[in-house]
Parts: structure tokens; C-alpha cells; sequence
């Protein structure tokens, strides 16, 4: 049996934020992971300043192309757009295929292959797998994480989101951000993001309750936006027809429930942190992954109340944000080429 101090079930953003500060402190942690890095995770992949932040670094650090985002905001079916963005500071895109690999290389921890099935207590033990034993266990498997399934009750229904979408090679994308929300009665919202690197990620998400009760198909939704996304001209109508979407289930931030138990942590989408306006997922993950170090360090306390997207002073942050950023822009009439705010730059 292989015994470390903390093992790390996920290596997506919260798993490498966590690892990352344990190993900068000179701590032995192994980071178990089902999926062989670098690889596919669904996900926009928009970050904020902030989310970089406490990533430490900045997109002149950032090793893949990334690229600052114009973000243009669509209400139900209003003809103009809002150059508005609850956020502080600019927000980028990424690709998870290249992000996830690079911070989980970058944390330095001890890293296997290895799906986590089984998970026990054994005294003041976790084993996994009767293969590896810690004193500190942290859940960072993302939805299905089975840190959650062993220790922990199950998630609310309620707040459960599924999504579609696709990333793919598109240069001629326009390099603007569109989200549109609430189109064709979703109680959710669609996005178009460009990245740095000619690719495009196209998507939409609602809440699950919305389909159960309303009978409406998210394939439906889906074909509706891509015929939007043509009739606007965003997207060619051959390259909307081959777009082969995949889906995956989210929850949003669960105020009920434990994340920590013992010596045994949840953070990012194993314990539901994405916010509920926007699903931000990324920034809540590293926060929490970072938090839940800190506990283990005995520097500090793991509460949800401090994860900034549902503490009191984020949410003043960003209803001042929202305030000041208020003000409407007209739809870009054609599309700017280019990719003039693209950062490609070398570690
Ligand atoms: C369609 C979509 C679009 C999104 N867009 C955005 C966006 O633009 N910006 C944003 O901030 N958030 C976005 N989110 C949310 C964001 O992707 C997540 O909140 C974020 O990835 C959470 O990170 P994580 O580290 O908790 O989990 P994940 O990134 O899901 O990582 C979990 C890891 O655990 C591993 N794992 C799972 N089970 C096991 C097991 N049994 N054993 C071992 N390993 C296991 C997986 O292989 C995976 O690598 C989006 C989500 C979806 C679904």
C-alpha cells in the first residue's frame, strides 16, 4: 500500500490549486486522477483576473495562447447587446485541454493514473482502493467525485445544470464574446467564446428543472442557437451543420451541506461551488482548492462563508461591479478578424 500525507482524488483546477500550495509548503501529496493529462474537460474555459490571481500568474506567464475577452451580453430577443460583465478586471479564454495539463504539471505534486472506486476509513486512515492510504483526503473529482458518494450527502436536484457544447477549429470566428440568456424561453443561457488560437467553444446550459417541467429538448435549444449563431452570421451554415455537441451535468453553489468532514475536504465541483449567475466554475475551484490547503498547513479554517462567489464582501464586490460597468454598446456590425489580443508567449 502506498502512503502519503494527502491524496488528492482530480486533478482539474481545484486538485492543482490544492496541490500546488501543499507542495510549495513541502508537503508529500499524490494526486490521483482517472483521465491521462493532457485531456478533454467540457467547459467554456473563460477565467477572470481574479481566478488568475490566485493561480499566480498573469497572461504573459501563461505558456498556450490566451486571449482577452470583449465580452457582449443579449437578453431575451432585445436587438442590441450590453457591454456588461459582473466581474472585476478583464476576463480571458482558455483551453481546459491546455490549462488543466499545464497547472497540474505546474503544482509539482506526485501524479497516477488511477480511477478511485472504492474509498473507506480505516481509524484515522483513508484508503483507497486498498492501494493507497493518506491522512488528509480531498475530494476534487468534479461532479461525480467519489470522495462525495463515500463521506458526504447527496447534492440538491434542484440546482442541477446540463449542458451541450463544442470546442473546434474555426479561424474565421469573430473574435467577440456573445452570451445570450434567456432566448427562446431557456432559463439559462448560450455562449460563443473565441480563443486565442483560432479555436471557438459554442455551448449552452439550463437549469434541468426547466427542461423536466417545460418538455423542452436541450437538443432543441442547442440546433435553435446554432441557426442563430449563422442568421447572425457568427458561424457558417456548413460548419453549424457538422457541429457535433456533447453534454455533461453541473451543480451550482449549494449553500446546504458539508464540505469538510475529519480530515476529509470537497472543493470545486465536488462540492458544487460554481456560482449561480454565471455557472463560473473555475475561480470557486481554485479557491476552495487553495482554502482547503491552507487547513491542512494549519493555517487557516476550510468554510464555504469564505469562498469570495458567496461570501457577503464578493457579493458587494460584484454589485459594484455590475453598477459601474453598466452601459449598452451596439452589436458589432461585421466581424473583427484577427487575433489582436491574443498573448502567445513561452513559460
Ligand atoms: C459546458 C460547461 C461550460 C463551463 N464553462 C465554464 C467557464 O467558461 N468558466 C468557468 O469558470 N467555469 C465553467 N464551467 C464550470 C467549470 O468547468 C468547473 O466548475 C470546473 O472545471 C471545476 O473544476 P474541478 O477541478 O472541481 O473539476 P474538474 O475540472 O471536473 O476536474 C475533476 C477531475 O477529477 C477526475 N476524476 C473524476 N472522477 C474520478 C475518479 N473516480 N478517480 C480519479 N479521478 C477522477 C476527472 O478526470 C477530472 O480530471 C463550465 C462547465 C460546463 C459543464
Amino acid at each position: 500500500m502506498r502512503s502519503v500525507e494527502t491524496i488528492i482524488i482530480g486533478g482539474g483546477p481545484a486538485g492543482s490549486a490544492c496541490a500546488r500550495r501543499l507542495v510549495q509548503n513541502g508537503r508529500d501529496v499524490l494526486v490521483l486522477d482517472k483521465a491521462r493529462f493532457p485531456r478533454i474537460k467540457l467547459c467554456a474555459g473563460w477565467i477572470t483576473t481574479k481566478a488568475m490571481a490566485d493561480l499566480e500568474f498573469t497572461p504573459a506567464d501563461y505558456p498556450h495562447p490566451i486571449l482577452e475577452l470583449d465580452i457582449r451580453t443579449h437578453f431575451f430577443a432585445l436587438p442590441f447587446a450590453l457591454n456588461w460583465f459582473p466581474t472585476e478586471g478583464a476576463n480571458y479564454s482558455i483551453r481546459r485541454i491546455e490549462f488543466d495539463d499545464w497547472l497540474l504539471r505546474r503544482s509539482g505534486a506526485q501524479t497516477v493514473e488511477h480511477e478511485a472506486k472504492t474509498i473507506r476509513r480505516d481509524g484515522e486512515r483513508y484508503v483507497i482502493d486498498d492501494q493507497f492510504a493518506c491522512t488528509y483526503l480531498v475530494g476534487a473529482g468534479g461532479t461525480m467525485c467519489p470522495v462525495r458518494r463515500a463521506f458526504f450527502a447527496p447534492r440538491e436536484k434542484s440546482r442541477q445544470i446540463v449542458t451541450l457544447e463544442k470546442e473546434f477549429a474555426y479561424p474565421a470566428r469573430d473574435d467577440t464574446c456573445h452570451l445570450y440568456f434567456f432566448r427562446r424561453g431557456l432559463i439559462g443561457y448560450a455562449w460563443i467564446v473565441p480563443k486565442g488560437n483560432g479555436f471557438v467553444n459554442l455551448g449552452l446550459g439550463g437549469k434541468a428543472k426547466y427542461f423536466k417541467s417545460s418538455g423542452a429538448r436541450i437538443q432543441t435549444h442547442f440546433r435553435a442557437f446554432l441557426d442563430d449563431l449563422v442568421a447572425e452570421k457568427r458561424l457558417d451554415a456548413a460548419t453549424a451543420a457538422d457541429v457535433q455537441e456533447t453534454g455533461h451535468p453541473y451543480f451550482l453553489f449549494t449553500y446546504r451541506g458539508d464540505i469538510k468532514r475529519d480530515n476529509c475536504f470537497l472543493i470545486g465541483d465536488s462540492a458544487g461551488l460554481a456560482s449561480v449567475d454565471l455557472g463560473e466554475g473555475i475561480g470557486p475551484a481554485v479557491e476552495s482548492g487553495r482554502l482547503a490547503a491552507g487547513e491542512i498547513l494549519g493555517l487557516g479554517v476550510y468554510r464555504k462563508e469564505d469562498i469570495s462567489v458567496f461570501s457577503f464582501r464578493g457579493f458587494v464586490r460584484r454589485l459594484m461591479a455590475r453598477a459601474s460597468r453598466r452601459h449598452l454598446a451596439p452589436l458589432p456590425s461585421r466581424a473583427r478578424g484577427g487575433s489582436g489580443r491574443t498573448a502567445t508567449t513561452t513559460p
